[in-house]
């Protein structure tokens, strides 16, 4: 099939559900998604939320107690992993040791005829930036190195989709960086779907197209990094992507009430609302000494972080964490104005509904 003419939906998850122990809480429940072909997904939440077992129930490795799973609209949770055209990228890259980087990949195209087999392992250290260490051995490459090796290797089966489980964590922070950005790219010029489990936000951030975030065992969160990150839709949603101030107020419409005076808000809301403010959304203005009061929200601490400044700032036995360019330099104990630059966003608590 060619590419123009795939479903919209390349993958489609539905009300995917494993319980490992009867006697403990499904490790994935429910979990609904679907993937648009060449969308690169992040699957992101804190360490035992379900991210590697859903991972591996599309790849068929772990069988679901419920749920679909289709792959251009066919239903694959009664294949096995083979036939399921679906590539792993482990965090191990389990490259064979004794053979050279050409012979890793000669070897997994063992489905190919024997005479286009070294051309075609050319083609793809080609394309992940290796032909000149095509006679090396893996321990004489470094660790991103060794990881496109094992992404050529996944892209020689030719699958539909590319799982990649942690693929940078064994990488130092330098080395993670460019070798994130590689892949993408290859993802990219290869029009690859992939899903990327991390519980690294800054790599889910700069990697992946949309996200997902994961709590519990359910998903918690869809979107584009920007409209998660942007606009929470849950309390754990705001605090496990960036920080966030929680803030209790009383909604009418696109204001609510609130320990800072009235403040915009959104989406538009009625009564008792829980609101996030981001750290950098909130701005500190100094108060001069006539119009500072022993109540007035006051500086505990100040980070200089290069290019910019973070302050803690107690108000109503509360911390309001606020980021600020260098320009906004005021010293510990100052009594200061807390300004939002942008509205608070109205979260969603369990067993509210609050949205106006
Ligand atoms: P991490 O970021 O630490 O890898 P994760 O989000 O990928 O975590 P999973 O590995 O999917 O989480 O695990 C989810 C839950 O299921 C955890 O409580 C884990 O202990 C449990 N679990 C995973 N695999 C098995 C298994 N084979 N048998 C029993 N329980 C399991």
């Amino acid at each position: 099939m060619n590419h123009r003419e795939r479903p919209i939906h390349h993958l489609d998850i539905q009300s995917l559900t494993k319980r490992f122990d009867p006697s403990s809480p499904p490790a994935v429940q429910d979990v609904s998604f679907h993937l648009r072909t060449g969308e690169i997904l992040g699957l992101l939440g804190p360490s035992g939320c379900g991210k590697t077992t859903t991972l591996r129930m599309i790849a068929g490795f772990t069988r679901p107690d419920g749920g679909e799973i289709f792959l251009e609209g066919t239903s694959v949770a009664s294949l096995p992993p083979e036939r399921r055209r679906i590539g792993f990228v482990f965090q191990d890259y389990a490259l064979f040791p004794n053979r050279t980087v050409l012979d890793n990949l000669v070897f997994a195209l063992h489905r190919k005829k024997r005479a286009i087999r070294k051309g075609k392992a050319r083609d793809l250290l080609a394309l992940v930036g290796l032909s000149r260490e095509e006679g090396r051995f893996p321990h004489e490459l470094s660790g991103g190195q060794q990881q496109r090796v094992a992404l050529a290797r996944t892209l020689a089966a030719e699958p539909e989709l590319i799982l990649l489980d942690e693929p940078f964590s064994n990488l130092d922070a330098a080395l993670r960086e460019s070798t994130r950005a590689e892949v993408r790219s290859l993802l990219k010029c290869a029009e690859m779907s992939a899903i990327l489990v991390t519980h690294d936000q800054e790599e889910a951030l700069s990697f992946c197209d949309t996200l997902g975030v994961m709590n519990a065992g359910t998903l918690e969160q869809r979107g584009t990094p920007e409209e998660v990150y942007l606009t929470p839709r849950t309390p754990f949603v705001a605090q496990f992507l960036g920080r966030a101030n929680l803030l209790r107020g009383t909604a009418r419409g696109t204001t609510a009430r609130t320990d800072l005076g009235d403040i915009a808000i959104h989406p538009a809301a009625e009564g008792s609302v829980l609101l996030s403010l981001r750290p950098e959304h909130l701005t500190l203005q100094p108060l001069a000494a006539a119009r500072s009061r022993s109540d007035s929200p006051r500086i505990t601490s100040r980070e200089f972080r290069g290019h910019d400044l973070t302050y803690r700032v107690a108000f109503m036995n509360q911390e309001f964490l606020v980021h600020t360019d260098y320009t906004c330099d005021l010293p510990p104990g100052s009594a200061v104005a807390l300004v939002p630059r942008r509205p608070g966003v109205v979260l969603q608590e369990p067993g509210l509904c609050r949205r106006g």
